[in-house]
């Protein structure tokens, strides 16, 4: 297969004025007309073949995805346009770093008018090359921790409960209680083990318990989402975390379940039916939103700082959650809301999504700037004091990068919930 070569024949005259304006030399260049003769379509046809991947064969070039694409933003020469350019000259995707670039943020989806769906696209061809053992090996790390522990980090199942003992409330745990209750709080691997996911849930579980809302937890019995590992390529793995997770989602009596964070919400929205679980299923700005009327008169302390909101790719492109967070911030008394440019549909992903959470160390070498840094430096620009987040990936992320932009002391990182328990008394 011959590789595609520019042609560098063109005509340009040496002297040349249009209304007053000199465009001589190189300004007039005028290149002959390219035919694009020299490309093969096997390597597409392999990747179409894939059940999920049929998509990438309907692209037709019109660069929309590009301009959208965070990590070509970022500096990582990205987009399915690009990737499909690459495999009509023969790039091998299996063995290819563009495999684990994508974060699955569905902004290219978005405005894509072929329907080329990345976010089926990259899972199916990762799901290859993880069975032929080809994953950056912090991946394969991760994956081994959750098929041992049942979360990501490795801890021991029996310190998801941990956090309880800071809350300063009651947590009930359903396997102790036994009882009927409206809401199963499904409290996810950061909230239960990280150290700053910790603060959240503690502040989740107060106000919660300030607002009477009757709930209660899996505590150790919870494992990962999933979801995650589904879209980085191990669909098994995926499949043996959600069927144990809908286990005991069977053993209680609740009317829906409410999650901390947005790949939760996706994965038990719309891949946990697949898999035979049924269940109403709500992020907790979504939950806590409607309840304005009495969530309202308990915000007794003012919030004066210039807050804007970065929107999760899985809660905002994903489920067209917007406002529910933002009615949230604008209840709070003194807090002034302000939008980044790039928000809401278009809001960029921080690069947490499709397993790019454990692939920092990877993502290093291809781009010039983490797209959590970028995002934090686009939340200085527009004056912000706290940057708020509501997925539970973003605090450590963008906490590392206020530091490693220098913002350290400019921009604070705070999930909704810390805002909100932060001016009840
Ligand atoms: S927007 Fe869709 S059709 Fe256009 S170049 Fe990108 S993937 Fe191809
Ligand atoms: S899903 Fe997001 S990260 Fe992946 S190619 Fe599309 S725009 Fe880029």
């Amino acid at each position: 297969m011959a590789k595609y070569e520019r042609d560098e024949s063109y005509v340009e005259l040496d002297h040349v004025e249009v209304d007053g304006v000199d465009i001589s030399g190189h300004w007039n260049r005028m290149y002959q007309p390219r035919e694009i003769t020299a490309f093969t379509p096997e390597k597409i046809e392999e990747l179409a073949a894939l059940s999920g991947a049929e998509s990438i064969a309907y692209c037709y070039q019109c660069a929309k995805c590009v301009g959208v694409c965070p990590v070509d933003a970022a500096g990582g020469d990205y987009g399915p346009r690009k990737i499909y350019r690459r495999l009509q000259t023969g790039l091998n995707i299996f063995d290819s770093p563009d495999l684990w670039k994508c974060t699955t943020c569905q902004n290219c989806v978005r405005v894509c008018p072929k329907g080329v769906d990345m976010v089926q696209i990259m899972p199916a061809a990762r799901e290859r090359s993880v069975l032929d053992g080809k994953v950056p090996p912090e991946l394969q790390e991760m994956f081994e921790h959750v098929a041992e522990y049942g979360n990501p980090m490795g801890e021991s199942p029996r310190k998801r409960e941990r956090w309880i003992k800071q809350a300063g409330v009651e947590v009930p745990i359903l396997a102790k209680t036994k009882a009927p209750v409206d809401i199963l709080w499904f409290v996810g691997d950061f909230y239960a083990y990280h150290k700053r996911g910790q603060d959240a849930a503690g502040a989740m579980a107060r106000v919660f318990s300030r607002l009477g809302i009757d709930f209660g937890i899996l505590g150790k019995d919870e494992r990962s989402d999933g979801d995650s590992q589904r879209l980085a390529g191990e669909p098994g793995l995926f499949e043996s975390v959600a069927e144990h997770n809908i286990q005991e989602f069977q053993k209680y009596e609740f009317n829906r379940i409410v999650v901390s964070g947005p790949h939760a919400l996706n994965a038990i929205k719309t891949q946990y039916p697949k898999l035979g679980g049924q269940f109403e299923v709500e992020h907790y700005t979504q939950l806590l939103a409607p309840k304005l009327d009495a969530l309202g008169p308990l915000l007794t302390k003012s919030f004066d700082r210039k807050v804007t909101f970065h929107d999760p790719c899985y809660l905002g492109r994903h489920h067209g959650e917007y406002d529910a967070p933002r009615k949230l911030l604008t209840a709070v008394p003194g807090l002034q809301l302000t939008e980044m440019f790039r928000c809401k549909e278009q809001g960029y992903c921080c690069g947490g999504g499709g397993g790019g959470m454990w692939l920092d160390g990877f993502m290093a070498d291809q781009v010039s700037e983490r797209l959590s840094e970028k995002r934090v430096r686009e939340a200085v620009e527009v004056g912000a004091e706290v940057l708020a987040v509501c997925c539970p990936y973003e605090v450590s992320r963008f906490e590392d990068a206020v530091k490693s932009t220098g913002n350290d002391g400019a921009l604070e990182v705070l999930d909704i919930i810390e805002i909100l328990d932060g001016c009840m008394e």
